[in-house]
């Protein structure tokens, strides 16, 4: 079965409403004939609401960038998967690089919140990487499989194909560094391998994104990648003319 491309744009602490509505009449306009991508764009949860209601009718689906996975109750400052779903979501980012390195969520943690927006009818988009640090010591594999394992720790195989991974080497993300093709695909293949000895037919259906200072001049590449399913964006989904350059980037 074919894998439909997805591009996710992750605006991180960046729009107000405003400007978040500006771009996603932007968007609507340069994107509405397309067809065989899943476009999918994380807004702040300020403007979460307010992009999902612009976003209605449109090929464009929303995502939160972050969760808790309780339902309710004394966290404050949280919010949950059920909360997401009602105002349009339908998938969120769990386990970014950005949320560990600056307010320290766990790699176990990853696993409960996968687990949290599966329960709510959310796609989780599980981000893994290694660091340079990591990379420079030949730890990317060990480093990847361990996330890995810890995101989907607990799903049933039903749950584990309704996930998206994110590759996102933590040296190219927000850096201008992005990763060769050829570096890309080596660790993706090795995720979809991973998966491969869970269940054959769902490692082949999942969607494994790269992420990590994709552009429209490096996208065309990156995406002719065999494991390489889409891409998660940050500093290029800010504007509409670079992420839709980047949905449009395949040869
Ligand atoms: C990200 O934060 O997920 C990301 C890939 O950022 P950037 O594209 O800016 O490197």
């Amino acid at each position: 079965m074919a894998r439909k491309l997805m591009i996710a744009g992750n605006w991180k602490l960046n729009k107000t409403v405003g400007e978040a509505l500006e771009l996603v009449r932007d968007l609507r306009r340069l994107l509405s004939q397309v067809r065989d991508c899943e476009i999918v764009i994380a807004p702040p949860y300020t403007a979460l609401y307010a992009v999902g209601k612009a976003i209605e009718d449109s090929p464009i689906d929303l995502a939160a960038q972050e969760l808790f996975w309780e339902d309710s109750g004394a966290y404050t400052g949280t919010v949950s998967a059920p909360m997401l779903a009602e105002v349009g979501c339908k998938l969120v980012l769990v386990g970014h690089s950005e949320r560990r390195q600056f307010f320290n969520e766990t790699l176990e943690s990853s696993g409960k919140r996968a687990k949290a927006a599966l329960k709510a009818g959310l796609r989780p988009i599980l981000c893994i990487g290694e660091t340079l640090k990591e990379r420079e010591a030949n730890r990317t594999m060990e480093v990847v499989a361990e996330q890995l394992d810890a995101g989907i720790q607990g799903l049933s195989i039903k749950e584990v194909a309704r996930c998206v991974i994110a590759y996102e080497p933590v040296w190219a993300i927000g850096t201008g560094k992005v990763a060769t093709p050829a570096q890309a695909q080596e660790v993706h293949a090795a995720i979809r391998e991973r998966l491969r000895a869970k269940d054959n037919g769902v490692a082949e259906s999942m969607q494994i994104l790269y992420g990590g200072s994709m552009k429209p001049d490096n996208a065309a590449e990156l995406l002719g990648q065999a494991d390489i399913d889409g891409g998660l964006i940050g500093g290029a989904s800010l504007t509409a003319e670079s992420f839709a350059g980047i949905v449009k980037a395949r040869k």
